[in-house]
């Protein structure tokens, strides 16, 4: 078990684009279990490869703490592309690991189909709305490079800018390893 010190605001490895995975490997086995093991030690639901500093195409999702997804299975998303949204928007309340005590409403499609690798290397394609929908979406947001301040309008995120800065000179009171200055 390794619990890994997760990247925040400020980290230039959160905003580049991560690199797509070519094959699954013990390496890249272990670096998930690592994830899960950080996401977990954390409080998280979901969590992305540069959130542990590493910058590659992938995420994991673990939705059994929350109420009422209680039997939901962890699942990793390797080189996902979401292929199509609704047209539907829903305005959801979202924190982020990497961005330790902030809550901001974002505002993303209801449904969307994404297209991934298993960790058996096999092409999976999900259908999901609702909750799944959301922590998936912001989770992809990472693998491009985009937190919440990038989906929020510009007078949200100027609200934002105090905390922002707490976060970045490490202020902020928080319970799990990060990333030092
Ligand atoms: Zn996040």
């Amino acid at each position: 078990m390794a619990i890994l010190p997760i990247t925040v605001y400020g980290d230039k490895i959160l905003n580049e684009k991560t690199k797509n995975v070519n094959g699954v490997d013990d390496e890249l086995i272990l670096i998930i279990r690592n994830m899960f093991d950080t996401m977990r030690n954390a409080g998280g639901i979901g969590l992305a490869a540069n959130q542990v500093g590493i910058s590659k195409s992938l995420f994991i999702v673990d939705l059994s703490p929350v109420e009422g997804y209680e039997d939901s299975k962890p699942i990793v998303l390797i080189n996902p592309i979401i292929t199509s949204e609704s047209d539907e928007n829903v305005i959801y309340e979202e924190g982020c690991l990497s961005l330790p005590n902030l809550r901001a409403d974002v505002e993303r499609p209801d449904a969307i189909q994404i297209k991934y690798i298993n960790t058996d290397e096999k092409e999976v394609i999900l259908e999901v709305d609702d909750w799944l929908s959301r922590v998936i979406q912001h989770e992809y947001d990472h693998l491009l490079g985009k937190l919440i301040p990038d989906r929020v309008d510009q007078k949200l995120k100027k609200m934002l800018q105090k905390e922002l800065a707490q976060i970045m000179n490490r202020e902020a009171d928080i319970n799990y390893p990060i990333t030092e200055k």
